[in-house]
């Protein structure tokens, strides 16, 4: 008998343009504040993405805002996307790369991977953006790990604004990163005193969240800290802003399958979940990251939280 609960998740995809707002949740990263957009219980997914993390602006003189020990992923993508500082990834792959405004990180897990990150030793002060995670589909997420950095994603000027790709294609640019499912994921600057527009996939659901600034959605006034989720059937999209706004849309084909989320890992049946645990406490499966000897992160205890709280 699996005693561990994680937590069910489809993407339910409603079949007409809505417009619902969700309140992100505040959370803990080490000693980093987090606004959790996702999951949240009424929407565990927006097309496979299946996490949404914003953290700072914060400004910093001494220690490491972002400091998170070796830990484990499986099933999924994470995607590192600032729009300030910079963030160190060191992975049992041996990989290491320092993420910058502009660039993203993309780490695979698939099968098996555990990383650190934090900011590096050298570093602006400042720190702000945004952790993603993309469940990866059931015939991709058995796959061997990988680690893509990508210094300068591609950027297109739109009406009344910029996009810039960190994942999917959109107008023309496709992002160099790899993904498995059909996905899309902009950062969009709306250049002041404009209506920013944009096609979108009407076979997608698509969600927006507001990093800065003020916009207005279809007169609807958009805040920070709301996820706001805009449902499939849209082939478009214009958001107006007098002081001008940054914004992530994600969006993606409602995903198709029902995911279990349990800690870092993505995975289908508890008894995944449960292995994925045991491997980690063992130091099996997840290699180990070179000229790491400090801490790692235990795993929660599968009895005792049901739903603990992810390292991202
Ligand atoms: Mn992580």
């Amino acid at each position: 008998m699996e005693t561990i609960n994680g937590k069910q998740c489809r993407a339910s995809g409603a079949e007409q343009p809505v417009f619902i707002g969700y309140p992100n949740r505040s959370a803990k990263l080490a000693d980093l504040h987090i606004s959790r957009a996702l999951p949240i219980r009424e929407r565990r997914l927006v097309g496979p993405w299946c996490f949404l993390d914003r953290f700072g602006p914060v400004a910093f003189t001494v220690g490491k805002p972002m400091n998170v020990p070796p830990h484990p992923h499986i099933g999924l993508q994470t995607v590192s996307w600032l729009l300030e500082g910079e963030i160190l990834h060191n992975d049992s792959l041996g990989s290491e790369a320092i993420v910058r405004p502009g660039g993203v990180n993309v780490m695979t897990a698939g099968k098996g991977i555990s990383h650190t990150e934090e900011t590096p030793g050298k570093h602006s002060g400042r720190l702000n953006g945004v952790q993603l995670w993309v469940a990866l589909p059931d015939s991709a997420r058995h796959i061997v790990p990988s680690f893509t950095h990508v210094k300068e994603v591609p950027a297109v000027e739109t009406r009344g604004g910029m996009i810039q790709v960190f994942a999917g294609t959109k107008n023309g640019a496709t992002s160099p990163a790899p993904y498995y499912s059909a996905i899309i994921g902009l950062d969009v600057q709306i250049h002041p005193g404009s209506t920013f527009e944009l096609d979108l996939d009407p076979s997608y659901e698509h969600a927006l969240l507001v990093l800065s600034g003020g916009c207005d959605f279809e007169k609807n006034g958009l805040k920070e800290q709301v996820l706001y989720y805009l449902g499939t059937c849209r082939s478009s999209l214009a958001l107006t802003s007098q002081s001008g706004s940054r914004v992530i849309l994600i969006g993606g084909q409602p995903f198709p399958e029902t995911i279990l989320m349990w800690w870092n890992f993505v995975a289908r049946t508890p008894a995944e979940l449960s292995q994925a645990r045991a491997d980690w406490e063992a130091h099996r499966r997840f290699g180990e990251i070179p000229g790491e000897h400090g801490d790692r992160l235990a795993a929660p205890d599968l009895l005792r939280f049901a739903h603990p709280n992810p390292a991202s």
